[in-house]
C-alpha cells in the first residue's frame, strides 16, 4: 500500500529484465563484477512479490548478514515490504535459525551455543589429548590451530580427512591415519557441552536436510524460491545444502567464475560450472554491460581476466556503459611512509578539493600488515577511518571474555567458556579450572541444584586456589546475578550487569586502559538491546565473531574505508587505492614460492573491479622487512603482465612537488 508500481524495463537493461522476470525454474546469471548481479537479485525478490509470492516464502542467502540486509532494504524502497519479514543472510546464520527450529530431530538442544574459533581450538585440544595424552609434546605435530584448519576444510569440502592431507597438507601425512580419531573425539565433545562450531551450522544443517525428510519438506514447502549472491564461493557443503533446499529447482543463483576467491576456505568453483549439471533445465542469463566503472578501468580490468592462462571458465568481456575518465594510476613509492603519505595526500584532496564523501574513498590491501603505515598516517592527520578487518572488535581479548561469562551462565554445560573465565582469577590454570568444574557438577548432581548455584558452596570453595580465594566469593555472587538477570529481564541487562559485576573488577586491575575498555563493553549493551531473547544475541555474536566487525566508532561520521580485498567483495567505491601492488606483497612470497598465481590474479581483479570513477595502484620500492628477493621490491606481476598503456604512472615528485 502506498508504494507506486515498479518499472522493471525502465530499471534494468534487456539482460537483467530477462533474467528478473524469467519464469521459476533453475537460473544462473553469469557476469562480470559491476554488471548488476546483486541488483538483479534485488529486483528478482521485488518481481516475485510482485507476482503474488509471499516473503515468507523466500530465501536469500549472502555473503555477509550486511549485505543481506542492505538488499532487503532496497526490496522495502521499492515495495514497501520489511526486511524482517524475510529469511535472508549468511548460510551460517540461516543454519543457525534452521537448527534452532529443528536441531532435536536430529538431537541437538535447543539452547546449544556456538563456540567461536579459539574456542573450538581449546576444545579440539582437549578432546585430542584425551585420546592421546602426548600428541601436543611432540614438536612436529601441529598446534591445535592447523590441526583444526585441517578437520575444518575436510568438512567444508566434504573430502575425506585422509584426502585433504594428502591435497592440502602433505606436511601432516606421517599422523594423518591418528586424525579421524580426534575427530570424532572432538564431535563427541561438542556433543556432552551442547555446542556447536562454525562449521556445524553447516554440516548439521545439511544433515538436518537430509536425514529427516520431513524438515526437508518443511523448508522446501517454505522457501519456494531459493535465491544466492556470490554463489561462485559457494563450497561443496554449502551447494550441496543449495541443493537440498531447491530440489524443487526454483532457485536463481548469480555469480562470477572469475571472483573466486575463497578456494582456501574450500571455495569451488566447480560449482558455479556445473550447477547446470545439478539442476537440470539451467538457463543462463549472461550480461555483459558494466555500469559501475569507467572504460579505463573496465578496460584494466579486462586487462587482467585476458592474462588468464586458458583453462576451465566462463569467458566473459565487460562492455562499459560509462562516461570516460582518466585511466588507473600507478605509482612507485620509496617506501612504506612515502606509500602512506602519497594516498593520504590524494585523499585529502578529494575530500576537500573535489568534494568526495570519505565513505566513498576506499584503501585496499592483501593482507592486514601492509595497511600498518597507513593507519598511523590516517590517525596522525585525524582522518576519520573505519577498518573492516583488523582489530575486530568481537576479537578483543576483554569483549570475549564477558561474552563468555554471558555464554557460561546462560549454558553452564559450555566447558569452554568456562574455562575461559575461571582462569582470569589468579593462580588458577585449566586443570584448576577443569577440577573447580567437576566438583560443582557433582554438587550441582548430587543437590539438583542449578550450577552457578553450586558454585558458591563450600564443597566448591574447598577445591578454589588459595590465591583465588579472596576473588571467589565476588565471583560467584556476580555470576549469580547475571543469572538472575538472564532469568528475567533484557539480554541488555544480562550485559550491563555483568560488566558491573566482578568483571569489571578484574579488568581494573588487569588492563591499564581500563576506561576504554569499558566503554567498548558498554557499546555492546546498546547492541544487546536490539535483541529479546538471550539465545539469539549470543548466537548473533557469535556469527559477528566470525565475519567482519567495524572498529566501533562513530557511525555518523563520514570515514575512509580500509580493508583487505577479500572483505571488499561485492561493494564499490568513487576512489580505490590499492596499496602493497608490489612482488612479494601482492602476491606474497609464499604464492610465488608454490608457482599457483591464479586465485591471487582472481584476487587483484577482484580489487581493481571495486573502482567506479578512480583507481591508483601503488607500491613500495623498498620493503620494511627484506625478503627473499632483497630490499628491494618489483611492481606486482599482475600489473607487469598488462600492456602498458592500460595506465599512467604517476611520479611522486613531478604530481605532488615533492
Ligand atoms: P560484483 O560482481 O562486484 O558483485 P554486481 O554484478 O553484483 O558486482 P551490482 O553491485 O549489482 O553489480 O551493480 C554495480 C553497480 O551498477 C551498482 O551501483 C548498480 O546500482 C549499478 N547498476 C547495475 N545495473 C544497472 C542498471 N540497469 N541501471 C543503472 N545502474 C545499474
Ligand atoms: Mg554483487
Amino acid at each position: 500500500a502506498g508504494v507506486p508500481p515498479i518499472d522493471f524495463r525502465a530499471a534494468l537493461n534487456d539482460e537483467q529484465f530477462a533474467a528478473v522476470t524469467a519464469e521459476p525454474g533453475p537460473l544462473l546469471v553469469l557476469a562480470g563484477a559491476g554488471s548488476g548481479k546483486t541488483r538483479t537479485l534485488t529486483y528478482r525478490v521485488a518481481y516475485l512479490l510482485s507476482q503474488g509470492v509471499r516473503p515468507g516464502e523466500i530465501l536469500l542467502l549472502t555473503f555477509t548478514n550486511k549485505a543481506a540486509k542492505e538488499m532487503l532494504h532496497r526490496v522495502q524502497d521499492l515495495t514497501g515490504i520489511e526486511p524482517g519479514r524475510f529469511w535472508g543472510g549468511t548460510f551460517h546464520s540461516i543454519g543457525n535459525r534452521a537448527l534452532r527450529m529443528f536441531g532435536d530431530a536430529i538431537g541437538l538442544p535447543k539452547n546449544f551455543t556456538i563456540l567461536d574459533a579459539d574456542e573450538s581450538e581449546t576444545l579440539l585440544k582437549q578432546a585430542v589429548e584425551s585420546v592421546d595424552k602426548t600428541f601436543f609434546k611432540e614438536k612436529t605435530n601441529p598446534r591445535p590451530g592447523p590441526l583444526f584448519s585441517v578437520l575444518s576444510l575436510a568438512r567444508n569440502t566434504q573430502l575425506s580427512i585422509a584426502d585433504t592431507v594428502t591435497r592440502n597438507f602433505p606436511q601432516y601425512a606421517e599422523i594423518a591415519d591418528q586424525l579421524p580419531a580426534f575427530a570424532a573425539a572432538y564431535a563427541k565433545k561438542k556433543a556432552e557441552d551442547k555446542v556447536t562450531d562454525y562449521d556445524d551450522l553447516l554440516e548439521l544443517w545439511l544433515k538436518l536436510l537430509t536425514d529427516t525428510p520431513d524438515v526437508a519438506q518443511y523448508f522446501a514447502h517454505r522457501f519456494r524460491h531459493v535465491l544466492v549472491d556470490e554463489y561462485q564461493d559457494t563450497n561443496t557443503i554449502q551447494a550441496q545444502i543449495v541443493d537440498r533446499l531447491a530440489a524443487h529447482h526454483r532457485v536463481m543463483a548469480v555469480g562470477d567464475d572469475a571472483q573466486c576467491i575463497y578456494s582456501w576456505r574450500g571455495a569451488d568453483f566447480e560449482n558455479i560450472m556445473t550447477f547446470p549439471d545439478r539442476h537440470p533445465g539451467t538457463v543462463i542469463h549472461r550480461i555483459e554491460t558494466n555500469y559501475r566503472s569507467t572504460p579505463e578501468i573496465l578496460t584494466f580490468a579486462n586487462g587482467v581476466l585476458n592474462a588468464q592462462p586458458k583453462g576451465r571458465h566462463f569467458d566473459k568481456e565487460l562492455r562499459a556503459h560509462r562516461k570516460h575518465g582518466q585511466k588507473p594510476a600507478v605509482i612507485q613509492a620509496m617506501d612504506d611512509k612515502e606509500q602512506a603519505a602519497f594516498v593520504l595526500k590524494r585523499i585529502q584532496s578529494l575530500i576537500e578539493n573535489e568534494g568526495v564523501s570519505a565513505n566513498e574513498i576506499a584503501v585496499l590491501y592483501r593482507s592486514h600488515f601492509l595497511a600498518l603505515e597507513m593507519q598511523l598516517a590516517l590517525t596522525r592527520a585525524g582522518m576519520p577511518y573505519t577498518i573492516t578487518s583488523g582489530v575486530k572488535f568481537f576479537e578483543r581479548q576483554h569483549v570475549r571474555d564477558l561474552i563468555a561469562v554471558l555464554n557460561f551462565v546462560y549454558n553452564p554445560a559450555n566447558t569452554s567458556a568456562w574455562n575461559r573465565i575461571a582462569i582470569l582469577l589468579p593462580k588458577v590454570g585449566e586443570k584448576g579450572a577443569s577440577k573447580i568444574y567437576a566438583a560443582a557438577l557433582d554438587h550441582a548432581k548430587l543437590m539438583q541444584q542449578n550450577f552457578v548455584d553450586a558454585l558458591a558452596t563450600d564443597d566448591v570453595a574447598s577445591k578454589v586456589p588459595k590465591d583465588a580465594k579472596p576473588d571467589w566469593p565476588n565471583f560467584c555472587a556476580s555470576l549469580r546475578q547475571v543469572y538472575d538477570a538472564m532469568n528475567d529481564q533484557k539480554p541488555s541487562d544480562a550485559v550491563e550487569v555483568a560488566i558491573d559485576g566482578w568483571y569489571g573488577d578484574y579488568m581494573k586491575g588487569e588492563y591499564a586502559d581500563y576506561t576504554d575498555r569499558v566503554e567498548e563493553l558498554k557499546g555492546l549493551i546498546g547492541f544487546a538491546s536490539q535483541f529479546t531473547q538471550m539465545s539469539e544475541f549470543l548466537a548473533q555474536i557469535m556469527l559477528l565473531n566470525g565475519e567482519t566487525s567495524e572498529k566501533q566508532i562513530d557511525h555518523d561520521q563520514e570515514s575512509i574505508k580500509l580493508t583487505t580485498i577479500h572483505q571488499a567483495k561485492g561493494l564499490e567505491y568513487d576512489v580505490v587505492f590499492l596499496i602493497g601492488a608490489a612482488e612479494g606483497q601482492f602476491p606474497g612470497y609464499r604464492t610465488i614460492e608454490s608457482g599457483d598465481f591464479e586465485e591471487e590474479r582472481r584476487l587483484f581483479y577482484v580489487a581493481v573491479t571495486r573502482a567506479k570513477n578512480e583507481l591508483y595502484l601503488s607500491y613500495p620500492r623498498v620493503a620494511s622487512r627484506p625478503g627473499p628477493g632483497g630490499m628491494m621490491l618489483q611492481p606486482t606481476r599482475f600489473l607487469q603482465e598488462l600492456p602498458n598503456d592500460l595506465y599512467d604512472e604517476l611520479r611522486i615528485k613531478r604530481t605532488f612537488g615533492w
